[in-house]
């Protein structure tokens, strides 16, 4: 269970929003919505992570057509103001106006009248311009409380920085797990100056070869055993261990299953040590150079 001990991050105040603190650990959306399985436990899953604090829920319109945002917005039907609600627009719908429309769509099927940060999904053709003005209009209107981004890399955000209204950008969203540590050389640091807290997306390596090659690697095997969790676990807490001794990444991982759910939940409460940190660096090495940023 979480409680104030849990790691949290901080989202700074702006001018017009309060500061913001939020569970390191949130919850995905990234399938839901599909038919993959039942949308009722899709809804039970959401309803469980946030009974055991993970109140962050991260979703898009792109996400099954809408469908997971639906999902979503039956989860939270009658508990809105339990939830940290994300989501994302796609880029072509980042315009003026059509970034407005598209919000309004998503809001209509998470049945809410606000979001809590609203995020460009991939950078796009629009000029970003556009779309600060849009975000900007969203807030006045009251329909969303921050903005962000999702998978940008060094040169946009610091095109992105540079232009009026850039500074608030509350969180860059973007793929980061212990097998692809890519960001750490340039963009973390940057985000870092930036006081940018980073979102980590797929922290579990989403599924496939790579995710079964980490989950069995005789390293993250061994440490996890070593403190009696999993490896989803190890791999949680080590996506939001402190970086420069604070707490600037937020984990956001899908899960439908019930024992996920509080694993991931409970991953809030593992802490690494230092021998347990150096192991997976040595299995794990960080970049020594620039990488491209890794996204699915
Ligand atoms: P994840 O890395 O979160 O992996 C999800 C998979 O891990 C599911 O199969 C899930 O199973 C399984 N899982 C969850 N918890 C555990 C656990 N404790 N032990 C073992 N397996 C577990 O991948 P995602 O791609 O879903 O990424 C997370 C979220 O990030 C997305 O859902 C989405 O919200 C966001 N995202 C954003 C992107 C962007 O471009 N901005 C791109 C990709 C993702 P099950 O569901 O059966 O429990």
């Amino acid at each position: 269970m979480v409680d104030a001990s849990t790691p949290q991050v901080v989202l700074p105040a702006t001018s017009h929003e309060p500061l913001q603190a939020l569970p390191a650990i949130g919850q995905g959306t990234w399938f839901m919505g599909e038919g993959l399985v039942s949308r009722s436990d899709e809804v039970r899953a959401l309803q469980h992570g946030l009974e055991l604090g993970l109140t962050l829920i991260d979703s898009a319109e792109m996400y099954a057509d809408g469908g997971a945002e639906e999902v979503v917005g039956v989860a939270l039907a009658g508990r809105r103001d339990q939830a940290f609600l994300v989501s994302k627009v796609y880029p072509w719908n980042a315009g003026r106006d059509s970034a407005i429309a598209a919000c309004e769509r998503s809001l209509k099927r998470l049945g809410t009248d606000h979001l809590d940060l609203y995020l460009l999904h991939w950078p796009g053709s629009i000029p970003l311009e556009e779309t600060l003005e849009a975000f900007d209009r969203l807030r006045e209107q009251g329909k969303i409380r921050r903005y962000g981004v999702s998978n940008f890399d060094v040169d946009e955000l610091e095109a992105l920085a540079a232009l009026p209204g850039g500074e608030a950008c509350a969180v860059n969203q973007v793929l980061y797990h212990l097998g692809s540590r890519g960001i750490e050389h340039s963009l973390r640091p940057l985000m870092q100056r930036l006081g940018m807290p980073l979102m980590a997306y797929c922290p579990l390596a989403q599924a496939g070869q790579l995710r079964q090659d980490l989950f069995g690697h005789p390293v993250v095997s061994e440490v996890a055993d070593g403190l009696g969790i999993t490896p989803a676990q190890l791999l949680l807490a080590w996506a939001i261990r402190p970086a420069n001794g604070r707490c600037d990444a937020i984990a956001i991982p899908k899960a439908v299953q019930p024992q996920h759910v509080e694993q991931n939940a409970s991953a809030l409460t593992v802490r690494l040590d230092d021998e347990a940190l150096v192991r997976l660096d040595q299995a794990f090495p960080a970049p020594t150079g620039k990488m491209p940023l890794d996204i699915v």
